[in-house]
């Protein structure tokens, strides 16, 4: 398994030692899942909740854009832009 940021998209190379390092599996934004997250984003945009999830702080939630929503969103072949020059 490979674990990648949905914040920064940074990679973990080791599931296992990921989760060591402070890794999330998910988070929580508002009532969606969303993650994994690395320990960087956990402590700049998260906090735990009463429960001990992981959550995104209220100033941030709808503002983040996801490495992996991104993706989505991107032309698959952009380089079709330059055909007619
Ligand atoms: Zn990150």
């Amino acid at each position: 398994m490979m674990l990648k940021c949905t914040v920064c998209g940074r990679e973990a190379k080791d599931a296992e030692s990921a989760l060591d390092e402070g890794w999330l599996p998910y988070f929580i934004e508002g009532l969606e899942d969303k993650g994994p997250c690395c320990p960087d984003c956990f402590d700049a945009l998260m906090y735990e909740d009463k429960d001990g999830e992981p959550r995104l702080k209220d100033e941030f939630k709808g503002r983040i854009i996801y490495a992996n929503e991104l993706r989505i969103d991107q032309d698959p072949e952009p380089h079709f832009c330059v055909v007619y020059n």
